[in-house]
């Protein structure tokens, strides 16, 4: 039971120091260098008890397929980086419903993916290249 706790409590440290949405196996990844004894059964099973919990949502990612990150977040977006294949948070939104949806349509929800090279690649892997 105690071990069961300490497995649940390094998956809730992963996401509260990476900060970002996680894949199951990141989740497993980042998590095993906190237990190693954590299984891929173990990190689907916590998963399904945080989202029940509400302390994770779930959401479907254009690339990268399902997606978990910490709730009670405002409204914002993700941006792909297709170097490191990781997802970040960029906050708010530059969106104007209105002007983006034609006369007679009503915007209830949108969803927009943004997709390129993160800070930490461009400055590692495209040094050199202007365009970025
Ligand atoms: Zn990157
Ligand atoms: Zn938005």
């Amino acid at each position: 039971m105690k071990r069961k706790t300490t497995q649940k409590e390094a998956m809730r440290d992963v996401f509260r120091q990476l900060d970002r949405p996680l894949g199951i196996e990141e989740i497993l990844k980042a998590g095993r260098e906190r237990v190693p004894a954590l299984n891929l059964a173990t990190v689907y099973r916590n998963v399904k008890l945080f989202l029940e919990e509400g302390w994770l949502v779930r959401f479907n990612h254009p690339t990268l397929g399902t997606l978990y990150e910490r709730t009670g977040k405002d409204h914002h977006h993700h941006f792909y980086c297709r170097i490191c294949e990781r997802v970040f948070e960029l906050p708010g939104c530059a969106l104007n419903e209105k002007q983006a949806t034609p006369e007679g349509f009503v915007t209830e929800s949108h969803e927009i993916f943004l997709s390129g090279v993160c800070m930490s690649c461009s400055s590692h892997v495209l040094e050199g290249q202007c365009e970025v």
